[in-house]
């Protein structure tokens, strides 16, 4: 059986104190969710030492907003994979929309970052989804399969163990604009299909699918009702312990 995941990501957003309060916040909440759901937080790089301890002795796991490229050494700036693992972290996000738009990511740097992110003991949370254009020309399958294709299906079968999917239509992240759920079950169909194409139908039924965008409280009962929509990764009603748990608890 799949996991079901609720993952936020909480961007770069909050002070250390405040993701602190955030993620006591969360712990307060845990026990009112679904036993089957997992909880996973994305707090900024600063903030996840604290987190981590924050969350310990609970089912809830910390993951990273994204890592480097290089294992190590002089790349200033960057945080390496294995140091995020040290950290705490068991997922790492790659290939959100924002990194892919504001900061060059390609699918040749994301093979990179997933292969140290396996190679450090981390799971990946990889994230695909299409721009309004696209969607509004139609292109939306071929996009998403061509971003699938070039990262993931350069992995193993044993590896795709450890990749998580969301999908994240550009269109719908922070804009208030849900895909309505036929839309998402749609895609999730397409891309759990894609998947068993490739790595076959075992591979794509424990293969955990989530849907992004504008995921809150309200909608996400019915998103989450979708044969193929496995959870959400949320992004600013992940901010609020209550909306976020309230998400979690629509299963
Ligand atoms: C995201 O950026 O991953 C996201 C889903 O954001 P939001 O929920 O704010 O649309």
């Amino acid at each position: 059986m799949r996991k079901k995941i609720v993952a936020g990501n909480w961007k770069m957003n909050t002070t250390v104190a405040e993701g602190v309060q955030l993620a006591k916040n969360i712990v307060e909440k845990v026990k009112e969710i679904p036993s089957d759901v997992t909880l996973v937080v994305a707090p900024p790089f600063t903030h996840l030492v604290s987190v981590a301890n924050e969350i310990k002795g609970t089912d809830i796991q910390l993951s990273a907003q994204n890592c480097a490229n290089q294992p190590k050494g002089a790349f200033t700036g960057e945080v390496a994979a294995a140091m995020l693992k040290d950290a705490g972290c068991a997922y790492t996000i790659l290939g959100h929309s924002e990194r892919r738009e504001y900061y060059g990511e390609t699918s040749a740097t994301l093979v990179e970052k997933v292969n140290l992110a396996f190679a450090s003991g981390l799971k990946v949370i990889f994230c695909v989804g299409e721009k309004l254009d696209e969607r509004n020309a139609g292109k939306h399958f071929e996009v998403v399969g061509k971003q699938i294709e070039e990262v993931l299906f350069t992995l193993s079968e044993e590896q795709m163990a450890n990749v998580v999917i969301a999908y994240e239509p550009v269109w719908a992240i922070g804009t208030g604009v849900t895909a309505t759920s036929e839309q998402a079950q749609e895609i999730h169909a397409f891309i759990r299909k894609f998947v068993a194409d490739k790595f076959g139908a075992k591979v794509a039924e424990n293969t955990t699918i989530l849907y992004g965008g504008s995921c809150k409280p309200s909608n996400a009962k019915e998103l989450f009702a979708c044969k193929d929509i496995d959870g959400g990764l949320i992004g600013g009603a992940s901010l609020k312990a209550e909306d976020f748990v309230a998400i979690a608890k629509s299963y």
